[in-house]
């Protein structure tokens, strides 16, 4: 049996809410080096998070429910200021991303990881964490994507 890494976390409580829910979709997985990262978060990097494994044969589907778990939360939220529902997940234009960008170019790795924001595509409001964040997932669809 072939196994794959779809996705990698830097901390154990998305990874088991993640986990959590491929199993309830019935897939079958599990999360490597998830002692170790939580233990001694330092070794984080070093190597490389906490790994979401799957069979070969699941990685097209996991994929898929990966996706329709993102979507579904960004249209949980709804925007405080102009109450629609199309946030994205974007990477911050700012001083920390610029400085990013600049160690990234003189040393070559990732030493300040660029800061993620929630964003309204409507009015541009931006938010760390999503207003409303209760997510809403479609049953029906995560029966049709188990099924392709
Ligand atoms: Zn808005």
């Amino acid at each position: 049996m072939e196994l794959v890494i779809v996705k990698t976390f830097d901390n154990y409580f998305s990874a088991n809410i993640i986990l959590t829910r491929l199993q309830a979709s019935g897939i079958v997985c599990f999360l490597r080096d998830e002692n170790t990262v939580t233990i001694d978060p330092i070794l984080t990097n070093a190597i490389g998070g906490i790994k979401l494994v799957v069979r070969r044969e699941d990685e097209s589907a996991t994929i898929k429910l990966l996706r329709a778990f993102q979507i579904n939360y960004l249209l949980s939220a709804t925007c405080s200021e102009c109450g629609s529902n199309c946030f994205s997940h974007v990477a911050k234009p700012g001083a920390v991303n610029y400085l990013t960008a600049i160690i990234t170019w003189i040393f070559s790795s990732y030493a300040v990881a660029p800061v993620y924001v929630y964003q309204c595509g409507n009015c541009n409001y931006e938010c760390e964490n999503l207003p409303d964040a209760g997510e809403k997932v479609n049953e029906e669809n995560m029966e049709d994507l188990r099924k392709e």
